[in-house]
């Protein structure tokens, strides 16, 4: 018997979309069918094709689905998903697992003492105080006391910003990660991957695919079995390449959509025990939708 498979999927530009990043081309008539996954201040923020919500709805029924972002837990709440939703989440960049939406307080701890191999928030705080200047920067925000980011008007960004704050902050022990319109310092032990690894040992899982599109996924794809990124955002402009991670033929929601269905898709060929991403799965079948619901003992919500 498979313990089964954790599939990690990032959510901004991976799952869901704003107006912004949907790339809808420009035929009107060919554009898919939306639905709204976020809602904020009363008005529809993100969203997902009819069609990958509905094949969300399946991969969480049938696969410990884990929502993994940056977003803070306040964030991570607006977003609406298929009922009954995911049991689990990693949010504010693995700073926080969430266990049926309470943040479980060991993982919390164990992220507070990996800080200590770091630059604390307030010198890198300071530091953006010092170099980010008001004519661009938008909103300068603290997220969960854990990391911080600017919102930048990005065509007056400086060329050399990014550049310049990622080399300041490697030295610190810290990662910059550009996103659409938001500057993000993170400390560098805070990772997707081990809160992602945490949630795989809890409910015992063997496998674990992921999906996501900025750098701070890349270690969430290079510590996942199988890994699926979109045709846009960070790493594909980087040009970030994966033997066992694979790149969509569509960018924007479009893409997202396309990552639903291969994960989906690879979720399944691991139930009928099928070759998935050049690993040979070892012929278990796990029968109809027991995965997402398996129960561990001695579990900290
Ligand atoms: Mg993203």
């Amino acid at each position: 018997m498979s313990a089964g498979v954790v599939v990690a999927c990032d959510l901004d530009r991976t799952l869901i979309y704003s107006s912004a990043a949907l790339r809808l081309g420009g035929d009107d008539e060919q554009a898919p069918a939306m639905t709204v996954a976020e809602v904020l201040d009363g008005a529809p923020l993100s969203f997902w094709t009819r069609d990958a919500e509905e094949m969300l709805g399946d991969l969480v029924a049938e696969s410990t689905f884990v929502p993994t972002t940056t977003r803070t837990r306040k964030q991570y709440r607006r977003v609406r998903f298929p009922e009954p939703g995911p049991r689990y989440a990693v949010t504010s960049n693995g700073g926080h697992i969430l266990v049926d939406g309470a943040p479980c307080p060991d993982w919390s701890q164990t992220v507070r003492g990996r800080l200590q191999e770091c630059a604390p928030l307030a010198e890198v705080v300071a530091h953006l105080d010092a170099v980010a200047d008001d004519s661009w920067v938008r909103k300068r925000r603290v997220a969960e006391d854990l990391f911080t980011y600017l919102v930048v008007q990005r065509e007056d960004l400086p060329p050399s910003f990014v550049d310049d704050l990622t080399r300041w902050c490697a030295e610190r022990g810290w990662t910059v990660s550009l996103q659409g319109r938001k500057v993000y310092c993170v400390p560098a032990p805070v990772t997707k991957s081990a809160a992602v690894a945490e949630v795989a040992l809890r409910v015992g899982a063997d496998r674990t695919f992921a999906a996501g599109d900025s750098l701070l996924d890349a270690d969430l794809l290079e510590h996942a079995d199988v890994g699926f990124r979109p045709a846009h955002g960070e790493l594909h402009e980087a040009g970030w390449q994966a033997p066992h991670v694979t790149v969509t033929d569509r960018a924007g929601v479009a893409g997202g959509e396309e990552i639903v269905a291969r994960l989906l898709a690879a979720v399944r060929a691991e139930a009928g025990g099928t070759e998935v991403g050049g690993t040979e799965v070892g012929g278990t079948t796990v029968g109809g939708t027991t995965v997402g619901g398996t129960e561990v003992e001695g579990e900290s919500p």
